[in-house]
């Protein structure tokens, strides 16, 4: 059987020239080696989903030459499986309830160390001290916040592009959301019960996502589901400051560019040279495909200058 892989867009903002680089590096190895591409549109963030970002998401990958065998699918369309593996979870006492809001865990976790510098460790307040199941009626799933009970001990996986990377979890962000107040599943059990339950076994994100892995691995050795794909963590794009790249560095976003006339062969040019490619020049997806090699990626974080911009939008 193909393997396969998935593309998963957030409509919570528009594309941007790192989320291409990530899509397009995705795209030329699943091409390259046979893999099915599932395009998933991962639309649970709730307040943070816009309106329309799906579509313009969709046309953007096409403009670029980017496709996909099947999909859409949309996570918000039915939200059944994730509720399930919450009752599940729950009934075997590794989810509980937690309430706690953001300044009660910073208050009780001043002297604990921080995950990263959004994410709090969670210093455990409402976890019971022995595994306490909970059966699927007492399960609320509309008001409660609930999280999952992690495993302590430092767990390792091997990373085909980062190498092998060293986690443990209980150290670093401890029991993490799984469930939202407002009703609905955290992207961290949202995309286990969908990559096992669509059968995915190539995984290529950004590595800011490294360390979400070792918690899904947890998540889905909880749910006791199919679940052992292969992980290519890649460089991210950042502005001259180092940031992740955002509106403070100037307009990045794809739409912008074909908006002033930039052909995609252009932009297409400027990831495979942060691909490794060789110098810049305008190329199609097809063609960036047929000279990829993930061997000669380079490992590094790519630096987006205005020299770049300048490039991309030169009009000869
Ligand atoms: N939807 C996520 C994002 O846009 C990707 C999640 C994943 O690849 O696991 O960052």
């Amino acid at each position: 059987m193909a393997h396969r892989t998935r593309l998963a867009p957030s409509p919570t903002g528009a594309l941007h020239l790192g989320n291409a680089q990530t899509f397009l590096v995705n795209w030329a190895m699943a091409r390259q080696q046979g893999w099915r591409i599932v395009l998933r549109i991962e639309d649970l963030d709730g307040p943070r989903v816009k309106h329309g970002a799906d579509r313009d998401a969709m046309e953007l990958l096409a403009w670029l030459g980017i496709d996909w065998d099947q999909g859409p699918f949309y996570q918000s369309h039915n939200l059944a499986p994730y509720q399930d593996a919450l009752r599940l979870l729950a009934a075997r006492g590794l989810a509980y309830p937690c309430n706690c809001t953001r300044s009660e865990i910073e208050a009780a976790s001043r002297s604990a160390p921080h995950a990263d510098e959004h994410e709090l460790c969670y210093p455990g307040t409402c976890r019971p001290a022995e595994l306490t199941p909970i059966s699927a009626s007492d399960v609320d799933l509309d008001a409660c916040g609930w999280r999952f009970r992690v495993e302590p001990g430092e767990q390792a996986f091997v990373d085909q592009f980062a190498g092998e990377q060293r986690i443990d979890l209980s150290k670093s962000v401890g029991d993490f959301q799984i469930w939202t107040k407002g009703g609905l599943p955290s992207y961290q059990l949202a995309v286990v019960v969908d990559d096992a339950g669509q059968g995915i076994d190539r995984i290529v994100r950004g590595n800011d996502l490294v360390t979400s892995t070792p918690r899904q691995q947890q998540i889905a050795a909880a749910l006791g589901v199919e679940y052992s794909p292969q992980f290519w963590h890649l460089p991210l794009v950042r502005g001259e400051d180092g940031k992740r790249l955002a509106k403070r560095h100037g307009d990045t976003r794809l739409a912008h560019y074909r908006t002033l006339g930039v052909p995609a062969e252009r932009v297409i040019g400027l990831l495979a040279e942060w691909c490794g490619i060789g110098p810049r020049e305008p190329m199609t997806a097809e063609e960036l495909s047929a000279r990829f090699q993930i061997e000669r990626m380079p490992a590094g974080d790519v630096t987006f200058l205005a020299a770049d911009d300048a490039w991309l939008t030169q009009t000869s």
